[in-house]
This record gives C-alpha cells, structure tokens and sequence, in this order.
C-alpha cells in the first residue's frame, strides 16, 4: 500500500505557533484538555488541533489516555459517571461545552468504529439506516435504498451483500465484512469525524488491509482521529500523528518527521518497542 502523502496544514506542537501556522482554520481545537475518572487524572493538559480531510493517528502505550481523548471529542465521555473534564474543545471555533448545544444534533457529526465489530443483531439493511432514519438523514423508500446503498459502496461492502440486504443478519458476516459494515453505518448519519479507536484491532491481516484502504479513501473527505496499535498502520494511513504517553500527548507531527526523526524521549522509546 502506498504511504500517504497529501499536502497539509503544517501544524506541530511547539511554543511558538506563528512559526507553524495553519493554512487552513483547524475543525477541531483542543485546549488544555484534562479528564478524571473519579481520582484518577487520566488526562493532562492535552493540546491538539483536527483540520479537515485529515487522518490523525494516536499511537501510545495502553492506557495512556487515547480512547479517553477520542471519546472528549464527541462528548460520548461524560456518559461514563464519575468523569470530570476540564479545558477547552471547540468545533468550527464553537465551544462544545456551551450550554445551548444541541447535543444529539452535535453527536451526530462523529461517526464511531470500535475495535470489535459490532453490528446490530439485524438485517445488514437495518444496520445502515437505522441511525439515517433516526436523524431524519433519509425517508424510508427509493430515498433510504439510495441512501444505504450509498453507505455500503463506501464503505467497500455493496459488491458483497447487495444480493442479501434484507435476508442477511450483520453479525451473519465475516469479521472484516462486520467491521465494514460497521463503518457504513457510521457513515449513515452523514457525518463530518470519523473517530476509530483500533478498528483493526480484532480482524485478520487481509481484513485490516481492506479498512486501512478504506481510512485512506474516508480521509479525503472525513477527518479522522484513529487509535491505533500498529506503528504501521499509523505510517500507512495517517497524515499526522500524535504520541500519547501516561496521559500527556507528548508529540505530535507529520507522520514522516514523527517515523523518521520523532523529537519525544517517550515516541523513540515507544518506536524501538522500549516502552509499551
Ligand atoms: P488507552 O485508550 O490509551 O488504552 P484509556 O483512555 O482507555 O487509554 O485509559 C486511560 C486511563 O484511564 C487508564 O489508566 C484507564 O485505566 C483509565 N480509565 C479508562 N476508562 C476508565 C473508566 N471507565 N473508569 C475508570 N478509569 C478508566
Ligand atoms: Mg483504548
């Protein structure tokens, strides 16, 4: 698979930010984000932008803090009791934590992928317009055919099931077909993020291959936070990445300076396999 080399907004970390400015304006910005699961600061002061069409991988030792930092950013965190967040995070420079956010309406943005497939224990058909229905996306008929079909061309899955998308349970899938299926049924909902915390995680070699193409092709027209295991995968698909160490989000850059000259103790450590 070729590496990924789309021109983007140079934006690193650094004390001064004039020397990196954007060329575009970021769709995300997080400002000293910290989170507490009841005593335990999982989050420290974590900084990061998000600019659209962008793949941003986080790589990082496990429990350091990534999914945590991916479930900020669609308010999907505070559903966990217990949890207390401070900072700021901005979408489109509007404060997400307002108090006249339409939540529903501002979830509906994001799209989530899982490590483990987990397709709704119904027709592949119901997987994808479910949540298209809920959110008005489309009317049921030739507008919600359309629609799901759509989804499923995207999500590089239409070929394999078209002949059963009424008959077919999405569990009844492959591994990798579930996985797929799970991305367009995030796709349903139309949204502007795709947040995917190790969606290769728990498929086989060819299947991952099959959604790392997949993230690359989503990534000209999505922006994507991935959480990822694979150093590969992160060098494969991403256009930055950033390192997440004990809470902190220690580094953060284009992926070729991050793989060829990581400037973090903690991201050399990790890449030589040291640490984690
Ligand atoms: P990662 O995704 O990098 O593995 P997480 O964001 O899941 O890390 O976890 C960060 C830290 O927060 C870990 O120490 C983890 O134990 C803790 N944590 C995560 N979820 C919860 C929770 N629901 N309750 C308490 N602690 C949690
Ligand atoms: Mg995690």
């Amino acid at each position: 698979m070729q590496e990924k080399s789309k021109a983007l907004p140079l934006k690193e970390t650094g004390p001064a930010p004039s020397q990196n400015a954007p060329q575009t304006p970021p769709l995300i910005e997080v400002h000293n984000l910290n989170v507490w699961y009841e005593d335990r600061h999982a989050l420290i002061d974590v900084t990061f932008d998000l600019y659209h069409d962008e793949v941003l991988a986080f790589i990082g030792p496990s429990g350091c803090g990534k999914t945590t930092a991916l479930k900020c950013l669609n308010r999907m965190l505070e559903e966990v009791p217990g949890t207390r967040i401070t900072g700021r995070i901005s979408m489109e420079g509007m404060d997400i934590f307002r108090a006249d956010l339409d939540l529903p309406e501002y979830r509906q943005r994001f799209g989530w992928v899982a490590q483990g497939p987990n397709p709704f224990a119904d027709t592949i058909y119901e997987n994808v317009a479910y949540g298209a229905r809920i959110h008005q996306i489309a009317k049921d008929g030739a507008d919600m055919d359309a629609h799901v079909e759509r989804c499923l061309r995207r999500a590089y899955l239409w070929n394999e099931v078209s002949a059963g998308l009424h008959a077919q349970q999405g569990p009844d899938l492959s591994g990798g077909q579930q996985q797929r299926l799970c991305i367009a049924r995030a796709l349903g909902t139309n949204p502007a993020v795709l947040l995917m915390d190790e969606p290769t995680g728990s498929i086989d070699p060819i299947a991952a291959n099959k959604v790392e193409k997949l993230i690359l092709d989503l990534g000209d027209t999505h922006a994507i936070v991935l959480v990822t295991h694979s150093m590969m995968e992160a060098r494969r698909v991403a256009d930055r990445v950033a390192m997440f160490y004990l809470g902190r989000l220690v580094e953060i850059g284009l992926t070729d300076q991050m793989f060829s000259d990581p400037r973090a103790a903690e991201t050399r450590s990790f890449m030589r396999g040291a640490i984690g």
